[in-house]
């Protein structure tokens, strides 16, 4: 592009931000990431975890996850990628049962003979569903209960609804339900599922990218939380706590939109504005146990006892050898909630101390003398509620003033938000600033 070097501002440094960025610099545009924090990666952060590094929230790829796939051939990291074996339980009152495949749905003793049938063929129908629009109308709660009928709703569905939306479970879209199950679907195989891991963290995946960006010159502001986006003589200019830069000719927000309605009020139409201010998230607060014991065989159980004041227990050391953290186990305690939630202001110890009735209710042998170690982590916008008809509510990735660019979880429909979809979205902003560019 010579001389005429189109700049692009991003607002924010996750994976739609790096992925957007990694498209642009490489054909010489001059981009710019400001991000809030000291560090990049968004969500996906990794630690340290007795000397290797993992994700602050437990991680996994899907075979349909093509995008995630694609990005680690383009940088040479397609090796990282590991397949390993991971078997999914259900808690319910009854006790943990395997699920998830059709022969531990014939075992799983919470539903009839008659209920497991009528079950399986609601899931086969399900995916023989390619239209999410025909499906978008209904919630979830009523699809279900029409089609499988209100005992196993409660039994199955409601609870797991429960677990990510809490009160607001009988606003979810099927077409939300519908994109989640065959998203997981993608993984599985008659014998179990394989979810995919990278060796030593997604930090490998991030710290790539950020050597390709620094090699391309992108330039990469931390600590830097954007306050304002201005527009003056078609040119963007960022105001962050502590600078104003001038002169973008394009400006990428991938902050959510609670933050994105404030930094670009100057630019929002009124419908946009409304369309942002009628879209809710949930929060996440994940407890990461080091212990010397083992909780289950499992690496994924979803809970559905709704006694249970968390949805999940997710063991990583049943998916990847506890050899890499120092023979510890390392388990997550998953939890979906709101901010005004009681729980959501505890600390590890008293959220452990919450959890860990339960968690020797599910595992006589579990003892508090078990844990070494406690973390918590937690995000205030985790997910949005994807609402019935959201294809009418939502907001595409280019906004109305020209030049402007949304990347969020809510650009993700129907499929359920995750990294996979992060990557497209920002990949898809980025190819539509680079065809505007092509003469
Ligand atoms: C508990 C949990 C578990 C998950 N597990 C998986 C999984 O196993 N597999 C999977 O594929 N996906 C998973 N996801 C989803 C995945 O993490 C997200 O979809 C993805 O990380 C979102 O990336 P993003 O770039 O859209 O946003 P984010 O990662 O949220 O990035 C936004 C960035 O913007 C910065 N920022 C915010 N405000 C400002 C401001 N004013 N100025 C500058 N910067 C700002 C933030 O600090 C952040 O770095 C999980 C999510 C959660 C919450």
């Amino acid at each position: 592009m010579g001389k005429m070097r189109k700049k692009v501002a991003i607002i924010g440094g996750g994976y739609t931000a790096l992925s957007c960025a990694n498209r642009l610099v490489k054909k010489g545009f001059d981009v710019t990431i400001f991000e809030k924090t000291d560090s990049l990666g968004g969500i996906a952060k990794c630690i340290e975890c007795n000397g290797t590094k993992i994700e602050k929230h437990y991680r996994h790829i899907f075979k349909s996850d093509k995008y995630v796939i694609n990005l680690l051939e383009e940088l040479d990291l397609i090796n990282k990628l590991k397949w390993p074996e991971t078997k999914m339980a259900y808690y319910s009152k009854n006790g943990l049962y395997a699920f998830g495949t059709p022969f531990t749905l014939l075992k799983y003793r919470p539903l009839s003979f008659i209920e497991k049938i009528i079950f399986g063929f609601s899931v086969v129908k399900l995916k023989l569903i390619k239209d999410y629009k025909k499906i978008e109308k209904y919630t979830a709660e009523e699809w279900m209960i029409k089609n499988c009928g209100e005992k196993i709703y409660k039994k199955i569905w409601e609870p797991l609804l429960i677990t990510k939306f809490g009160d607001n479970k009988d606003k979810v879209s099927m077409a939300w339900l519908w994109g989640k199950i065959n998203l997981r679907s993608t993984s599985g195989t008659l014998e179990g599922e394989r979810l995919g891991y990278l060796d030593g963290s997604y930090d490998v995946l991030t710290e790539k990218l950020i050597q390709e960006l620094n090699l391309n010159g992108c330039k990469i502001e931390l600590n830097q939380k954007v306050e304002e986006v201005k527009k003056d003589n078609a040119e963007y200019t960022i105001k962050t706590t502590d600078k104003i830069i001038n002169h973008f000719d394009y400006v990428v927000n991938t902050v959510p939109y609670d933050s994105a309605k404030y930094i670009l009020r100057n630019v929002l139409t009124d419908d946009e504005n409304r369309k942002m201010d009628n879209l809710k998230y949930t929060s996440a607060k994940t407890l990461l146990i080091y212990s010397k014991k083992s909780l289950s065989n499992f690496y994924w159980t979803n809970i559905g006892d709704r006694d249970i004041p968390f949805g999940g227990i997710i063991e990583h050391t049943n998916m990847i050898d506890k050899s890499n953290y120092n023979d510890n186990y390392i388990i997550y305690i998953s939890n979906y909630m709101y901010k005004d939630d009681r729980l959501f202001s505890l600390n590890a110890e008293e959220l452990f101390d919450e959890y860990y009735p339960y968690l020797s209710q599910i595992n006589k042998e579990f003892k508090k003398e078990d844990v070494l170690k406690l973390e918590v982590y937690e995000e205030l916008y985790a997910q949005p509620i994807i609402t019935t008809n959201y294809s009418e509510k939502m907001i595409g990735i280019k906004l109305e003033e020209d030049g402007l660019y949304l990347g969020t979880m809510a650009q993700i429909y129907p499929e359920d938000r995750g990294m996979n979809y992060a990557i497209k979205i920002g990949t898809e902003i980025a190819e539509n600033i680079i065809n505007r560019n092509i003469k």
